[in-house]
């Protein structure tokens, strides 16, 4: 495919598209109906189907008994530690592979021409940021995404939560799942610019914000307070009248969905023809200049609203260095 066509290339090699990402056309022209037609097409297909699909897996064949889960365990905390990890295993590993190490589409829609694996650092464990990334997921990321998961389970196990049924209340049950991108992004920007206030980034976040050029294995690379309050969004869930299967398809949003703000290349070739959109571009630049796109696609677009939205355009960044210049003329006052 020629990426070319869609964006343009710098000296270094690196590539930006020339459509630069918008707010949700609902907060511009919230009565265009082929505008919600393909929205709503887009909000399902496919990331949020997978994660539904995995999350009826999850229901299936994986969840416990509820009577088992009344009773805190290890027995089954590892079990579900155990599926979390082979399923980022076979997610993360598999675009990893193919991308990253089989370098299959080379650098073509790669916003950064070089590969983390090119650029060892003495800020990464072994200075490299795979295997730091990679051990950070296991030992912190996916440790605490199961353990809010045993939480979530055990409360609704005994019943501690509201536990609201689909057949006596489908429609707010179906209004909630449709709303779970929707607290994912309020969450996200609210945890996520809580954890930029310089106190918390040197000490909780920075261990993220090391991979200023991300790749799918620095997704869940996070400290464990960074991994609880991301993964937390399933609070929501136990405050919120709710279900627990809605509650597990948010969790998997937060955890399997990580995968999309760092897979690094706009899109993931499939064949000559076809291309599946990564949705990562705003959050590629989040590493890349720290202090903007806090929250997530701009569903509810929180940074637009609070100065912090870069869409990758000469404006935006025009936008971003006066508030940077502004800031330092405070610190220097
Ligand atoms: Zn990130
Ligand atoms: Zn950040």
């Amino acid at each position: 495919m020629d990426d070319l066509r869609s964006g343009t290339r710098n000296k270094r090699g690196d590539w930006s598209p020339s459509h630069h990402p918008e707010i949700a056309f609902y907060w511009k022209t919230p009565f265009d109906l082929r505008k919600w037609g393909k929205f709503l097409i887009d909000y399902v297909w496919p990331w949020n189907a997978f994660h539904m699909a995995i999350t009826l897996l999850y229901w299936h064949f994986i969840l416990p008994d509820w009577e088992v889960m009344k009773t805190l365990s290890w027995d089954w905390a590892l079990w579900l530690y155990a599926v979390n990890g082979l399923g980022i295993f076979l997610l993360y590993g598999s675009i990893e592979l193919v991308y990253y190490v089989k370098r299959r589409q080379g650098t073509r829609f790669k916003y950064n021409a070089k590969f983390p694996s090119e650029q060892p650092s003495d800020v990464f464990w072994f200075k490299s940021q795979n295997i730091d990334n990679f051990l950070r997921s296991y030992l912190s990321g996916i440790v605490f995404w199961t353990l809010v998961e045993v939480l979530m389970l055990w409360c609704y196990a005994n019943h501690y939560v509201y536990w609201l049924n689909w057949s006596e209340h489908p429609v707010w049950l179906t209004l909630l799942l449709f709303a779970t991108p929707l607290i994912h992004e309020v969450n996200f920007f609210v945890i996520h610019r809580v954890i930029h206030i310089p106190f918390f980034y040197k000490w909780i976040h920075s261990v993220h914000h090391n991979s200023i050029n991300p790749s799918p294995w620095s997704s869940l690379s996070m400290h464990p307070v960074e991994t609880f309050l991301y993964h937390g969004v399933i609070w929501w869930h136990l405050v919120l009248p709710s279900n627990p299967l809605i509650a597990l398809f948010q969790l998997h949003m937060a955890g399997y969905g990580a995968l999309n703000g760092h897979i690094g290349f706009d899109k993931l070739e499939l064949s000559d023809e076809t291309a599946l959109d990564s949705h990562a571009y705003l959050h590629y630049l989040h590493h890349k200049y720290f202090e903007v796109n806090y929250g997530a696609d701009g569903l509810i677009p929180l940074d637009y609203w609070f100065g912090t939205w870069h869409d990758g355009s000469k404006e935006a960044q025009a936008k971003m260095d006066e508030r940077y210049e502004k800031k330092v003329a405070r610190l220097n006052s």
